[in-house]
């Protein structure tokens, strides 16, 4: 997805590779491992609210089941592509390993731009997806959740059309769903949380103070807004913002260099993330270029919108003050760059650590599904935090143990992990 010449699969084998290669992983792993197992391609039919129908693609990509049930995300994009979920799925199965959670890693996608269609064709759409794939989904076989542009709403109406069929009630068997419908305080937080536990875990390793820092975003979408949230909570300044203008049909930057009241922005963005451009300027922001964000002089970089976004042409750009990268969306920085970042000693979040947050809430959602008894938000946050500071350093102390890039030491734990249980299984 996104016009670049970067694919995404190959971005993800590419990194595989190298970590393989690192790691001298045996020529089997290495096979089963750096693509999916199951690819599910299809159409949807959906009859519109003018009479006519319309057929949209899909996809459901089961990338490794050896760890657990198949988790991850249903993405609803007007650029989806099948590369793009296959590479999905490979990051899901490393951020499932990496947080230690007993799940596999799959992910989902509809060709398809949500902002353009009524809500009952929204419906129409989502229980379209679970009647072609029903037989591949369920809560011991492939759990779905929400993802780019889709939301707890969509999810429980493919939970509904799931049960529909079934006969039966498996709340388990799609997670992201709204609370009080058997969906977890604290899901819509969890992501952009997430970010900013391993943010502040990073910053400590780092002797810096987090009240002292600033921050550039990109995205405004529900992991860059809980994540600003979040940051803004603990002291840190955030002095610009990108994000999609949906009616103009480009990104912009905001900026406000004394640093932004969060909640006032969020008052002015729509659920998609497109943030008022007249009321960011009563709000004192200058409006510049989507792709500003990244030249900003910020001490942290928190890329919270789609891939492929940091590249050795955008990298150009990167202020000498920035320390800290956290890649709160999957994929944002190809693999050509991690050399240079390197070199310029930026510390690294990587994303399939740094956003683990989402999915690690979904299985606090599926434990409470399957207890019927649900947590309140104080214990969801505290056992979050505590699975993403243990898996954070987990990872830190690897890298700094070996000598390796935070990336490549999140990689060795998960692939190892993930080949030790198909070993464990023989399927090796
Ligand atoms: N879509 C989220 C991700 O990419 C969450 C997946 C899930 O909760 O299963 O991590």
């Amino acid at each position: 997805m996104g016009k670049t010449d970067y694919n995404p699969y190959e971005n993800a084998q590419t990194q595989f590779d190298n970590v393989a290669n690192m790691v001298d992983l045996e020529q089997s792993a290495r096979e089963l491992l750096r693509q999916p197992s199951r690819e599910y391609h299809f159409t949807i039919p959906v009859k519109m609210d003018d009479g006519t129908t319309k057929v949209f693609n899909a996809y459901r990509v089961h990338h490794n089941d050896a760890r657990g049930p198949i988790k991850g995300g249903i993405r609803f994009h007007p650029e989806e592509t099948a590369d793009t979920v296959k590479a999905l799925s490979m990051w899901m199965t490393w951020k499932c390993a990496v947080v230690d959670i007993p799940l596999g890693g799959g992910k989902g996608g509809i060709v398809c731009d949500p902002r353009e269609m009524s809500q009952s064709e929204q419906e129409r759409l989502c229980r379209g997806y679970v009647r072609q794939v029903y037989k591949a989904i369920g809560p011991v076989i492939d759990v779905p959740a929400p993802d780019v542009m889709s939301n707890a709403q969509h999810m429980l109406w493919m939970l509904d059309e799931y049960e529909t069929i079934s006969g039966g009630h498996y709340p388990g068997a799609i997670t992201g769903k709204p609370v009080g419908m058997g969906g977890s305080l604290g899901r819509t937080e969890a992501t952009g949380y997430g970010v900013i536990y391993t943010l502040r875990e990073a910053l400590k390793t780092l002797d810096i103070d987090i009240a002292s820092t600033t921050a550039s975003i990109q995205g405004f979408g529900n992991v860059a807004e809980y994540a600003a949230r979040l940051y803004s909570k603990m002291g840190g300044t955030v002095v610009a913002i990108s994000s999609w203008d949906n009616a103009d049909k480009k990104a912009y930057t905001f900026r406000k260099k004394d640093g932004m009241d969060i909640e006032k922005m969020v008052s002015i963005k729509d659920r998609f993330g497109s943030i008022d451009k007249e009321k960011a300027k009563e709000f004192g922001c200058e409006i510049l270029d989507g792709g500003d964000w990244i030249a900003q002089d910020v001490d942290i970089l928190l890329p919270c919108a789609l891939e492929n976004q940091i590249t050795p042409e955008t990298f150009k750009r990167i202020s000498d003050q920035v320390k800290v990268i956290c890649e709160g969306a999957n994929g944002p920085t190809t693999p050509d760059c991690d050399e240079l970042i390197k070199e310029k000693d930026i510390y690294l979040v990587p994303d399939f650590l740094c956003n683990a947050g989402g999915v690690t809430c979904s299985y606090f959602e599926q434990i409470q599904c399957n207890m019927n008894y649900f947590w309140p938000i104080e214990e969801v946050f505290e056992k979050l935090d505590a699975k993403m500071t243990s898996a954070f350093h987990a990872v830190h102390n690897l890298a700094q143990d070996k000598g390796l890039y935070m990336r490549d030491a999140a990689y060795v734990i998960a692939i190892e992990r993930v080949a030790n249980a198909a070993k464990l299984r023989g399927w090796l």
